[in-house]
């Protein structure tokens, strides 16, 4: 799927840069303002295709977030009443195939082998899960993915006009074969672009409705299955919400990068606060303060061991991607 992202960039690359923006740029035969004019379209585009890719490989390349060796959840006996007394709110997870414990907002990956923090789920097309580490870069992904898919569709729309604009103006002439290969390429890109933007846009709108109320996709679809019409307990409001991801430094906001303080506020709102383990200190989580990020305890969880593939829209019907969140063999609920 790497190869894949990869071919279609350097399709709308060849056709964009090299058939047509380049040598139009290069072309001083004619008029200024057109060279001018995709002088001005090259730099947009190699902005936006820079800033696709490097969101791209920050999300394949960096690790979604790793259960710390050693973490433990609190004691039960020091749980609160509530979650004590009741079961069904009881809040200790334990990853059989890890032969570890996993803190609540993680899931386990098959495909990974093994637990990921505040999963949200295995996508094939970055080979990787999305986590708590990268879900920022996998958004910015899908943002910047779209803002340059739509862009060169306009910028190539913009070559099919001047094409055919002698056929209008009465100065028609016969195309070179070179100039027929040209169209044709762009053609192709044109529709490659416009099928793209068209099936990111739905997915964009699902992630920022999912970003905005600290909800990932796995949780969705647990939310689904339960048919819970209770308020989400990690919801702490949009703008909350979205720095949790996003961090509250606003010039990081459209870079794919964590800043060092955001990095502990990572590893606090996956939870990892509520227990302990040896590296708690240096990470700079405090291991006596019980969820210091997110918010109220949770209500929900279970000592599980389930393994867990949400689809991201995208994945639908790719390994990695099944749209039921269950075991994998069987299809098998999770443990409820
Ligand atoms: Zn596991
Ligand atoms: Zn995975």
């Amino acid at each position: 799927m790497v190869l894949v992202v990869l071919g279609v960039v350097a399709l709308t690359y060849y056709t964009t840069v090299v058939l047509v923006y380049g040598p139009a740029a290069l072309d001083d035969r004619d008029n200024n303002n057109n060279a001018a004019g995709a002088w001005v379209v090259l730099a947009i585009y190699h902005v936006l295709i820079v800033m696709t890719l490097w969101s791209y490989f920050a999300c394949v390349l960096t690790d979604p977030g790793r259960v710390p060796p050693g973490w433990a959840p609190p004691p039960e006996d020091e749980e609160d009443e509530r979650v004590r007394t009741s079961n069904s709110e009881k809040r200790r997870r334990f990853c059989r195939k890890c032969t570890a414990w996993k803190p609540e907002r993680s899931h386990h990956c098959s495909v990974c082998g093994r637990c990921v923090l505040k999963m949200d789920h295995h996508c094939v097309w970055v080979a990787s899960c999305v986590g708590a580490y990268n879900y920022k870069h996998f958004i910015l992904f899908l943002l910047y993915t779209f803002a340059a898919c739509v862009f060169d569709a306009v910028a190539l729309a913009s070559t099919f006009v001047s094409y055919w604009a002698d056929v209008h103006d009465g100065s028609h002439r016969e195309k070179t074969d070179e100039e027929k290969m040209t169209m044709a390429a762009v053609f192709v890109t044109f529709f490659v672009d416009v099928a793209f933007a068209a099936s990111l846009l739905g997915f964009i709108v699902m992630h920022a409705n999912l970003n905005f109320s600290n909800m990932t996709t796995i949780e969705m679809y647990e939310k689904k299955k339960a048919r819970s019409t209770l308020p989400w307990r990690y919801d702490r409001g949009k703008r909350k919400n979205f720095t949790e991801v996003f961090g509250t430094t606003i010039a990081l906001w459209f870079l794919p990068l964590h800043s060092a303080h955001q990095m502990r506020r990572l590893l606090d709102v996956s939870r990892l606060s509520g227990g302990s383990y040896p590296r708690m200190v240096e990470d700079g989580l405090d291991p006596i303060a019980p969820v210091s990020v997110a918010g109220d305890p949770p209500r929900g969880s279970r000592g599980d061991d389930g393994e867990e593939l949400a689809a991201c829209g995208l994945c639908v019907g790719s390994r990695g991607g099944g749209v039921v969140v269950g075991k994998k063999s069987g299809g098998r609920s999770r443990d409820a």
